[in-house]
């Protein structure tokens, strides 16, 4: 099971602004708008041990700071025997059994993340629904806007993919379909998002500048170009990726993606399996 809609879930009751600060400033934390899923579990935690502020964290990061005069305690969170992240909660004093609820709170916590990562997945292809992407897209523009976290949309259309249907069946369409969700959730790192937009068009949504973006973007070209669906071993596919990182002139949701869709029609009119982007040769002041 991977948590690729579901990373890092953080709410909040701020026990000061200097403590609130250093907890937010992480890339894809994405807590310019809390995220909401955790919320009653999230409170019980606070209600039940006295942490002021709780974190589920999914990625193989860092922890983040803990705020000066607060403890930290923190349980591991397991999937599958295979730790996953870790759960923390952040107090000025806890109470005597908080580490061992804390525990108690995380198994919890993981069988949320995975329900709500599985209400959230296309069935096809393993990735994210539309609106779960659309929802991550959001609250990525207003992280960069807010704070200057470095955000790049990558969008990827399956190139000839009605010749596919029409040459080798509606079967072997889906087949395909299904092998580049495998293939491009693998090559990606579990911060990462991957959205099925639509049909054969997927998003990947990356905390990486355009330099980076574009060295993502060509690995899953490359996987992509390489994968094969195990069903029909004899059809070929490819896919077109175009990129587009935020910056002072690319700092909404719509200009995000129809410069990335612009960038994905120039790779399809270059002829295909082909990815469109540009180096940040000047990087762009984030002005607040
Ligand atoms: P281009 O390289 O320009 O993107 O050409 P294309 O053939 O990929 O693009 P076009 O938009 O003409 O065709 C997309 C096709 O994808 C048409 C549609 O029937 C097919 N398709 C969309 N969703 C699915 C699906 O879930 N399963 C299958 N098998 N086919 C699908
Ligand atoms: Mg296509
Ligand atoms: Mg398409």
């Amino acid at each position: 099971m991977s948590f690729h809609s579901q990373i890092i879930a953080d709410t909040t009751t701020p026990a000061t602004p200097d403590a609130a600060g250093a907890v937010q400033d992480r890339p894809l934390a994405m807590n310019g708008q809390a995220d909401t899923r955790f919320d009653t579990t999230f409170a019980l935690i606070r209600q039940l041990t006295g942490a002021t502020h709780v974190c589920a964290q999914f990625t193989g990061d860092a922890p983040q700071p803990v705020p000066a005069g607060q403890d930290c305690i923190e349980a591991p969170l397991n999937l599958h025997g295979q730790r996953v992240g870790t759960l923390r909660a952040f107090a000025p004093g806890f109470a005597p059994n908080a580490h061992s609820l804390l525990e108690s709170f995380a198994t919890l916590v993981v069988e949320h993340a995975t329900l709500w990562a599985e209400a959230h997945r296309d069935a096809l292809t393993g990735a994210m629904t539309r609106r779960a992407f659309a929802d991550d897209l959001t609250r990525a523009v207003s992280d960069y806007r807010r704070a200057g976290t470095e955000y790049s949309l990558i969008m990827l259309d399956l190139d000839k993919f009605k010749a596919i249907n029409d040459s080798f069946g509606h079967a072997a369409g889906d087949a395909v379909l299904r092998a580049v969700g495998r293939a491009v959730q693998q090559e990606l790192r579990l911060e990462d998002r991957f959205g099925r937009l639509g049909g054969e068009e997927f998003g990947v949504l990356v905390a990486a500048d355009a330099d980076t973006a574009l060295d993502i973007a060509e690995r899953v070209r490359v996987v992509i170009e390489q994968a094969v669906a195990p069903e029909f071993p004899q059809v070929a596919f490819t896919a077109s990726l175009g990129i587009a990182a935020c910056d002072i002139d690319c700092d909404t949701v719509d200009t995000l993606m129809a410069q990335a869709d612009a960038r994905l029609y120039a790779a399809k009119a270059s002829g295909r399996n082909a990815v469109r982007g540009t180096r940040a040769f000047k990087r762009k002041q984030h002005i607040n």
